[in-house]
């Protein structure tokens, strides 16, 4: 999908805001939803979505439900940090599928990093063991303030 196009109620994202299809939910606010990406390109890759808003990308989104979303971020981030220790943290955002993105709802990607770990592959491979998504979704959510 380019830039252009209709919002669809039925994307990835919605459904799983709507609770139609499962994911590990680290952290839910009035604002916000976040849960671990089931292609983690590193231990703890995580998504910030956001709840109201049906903007599919940074160009649709209206400033002030950018504000809630980008705070929501920098709280899953400090936690992330608090609760997994990497060496840094990447936060990536992808506007249309020429520059990358597969799921069109707008999300930002916390993906921590560790020194000398190459980061996986971007929506690809095999799907993380849901046990294991869920002891980093604790173990993260244990870290919100
Ligand atoms: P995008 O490519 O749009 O920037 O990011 C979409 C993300 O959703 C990718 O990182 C991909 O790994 C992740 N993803 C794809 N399918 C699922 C799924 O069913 N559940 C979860 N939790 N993440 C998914």
């Amino acid at each position: 999908m380019s830039l252009d196009g209709a919002y669809d109620p039925d994307n990835l994202f919605a459904r799983i805001l709507r609770g139609e299809l499962p994911c590990a939910k680290v952290y839910e606010d009035a604002d916000v939803f976040a849960f671990m990406d089931i292609f983690p390109q590193s231990r703890g890759h995580l998504l910030v979505i956001g709840k109201a808003s049906r903007a599919r990308n940074l160009l649709d989104v209206e400033p002030g439900d950018l504000a809630k979303l980008i705070a929501g971020v920098q709280r899953l981030a400090r936690a992330t940090r608090a609760a997994l220790k990497p060496d840094g943290l990447a936060v990536s955002q992808f506007n249309g599928a020429p520059a990358g993105q597969t799921v069109f709802h707008l999300h930002f990607h916390v993906i921590p990093r560790y020194a000398h770990e190459p980061l996986r592959g971007h929506a690809q491979g095999t799907a993380a063991d849901a046990d294991e998504l869920a002891v980093l979704a604790r173990a993260i959510a244990a870290e919100i303030d």
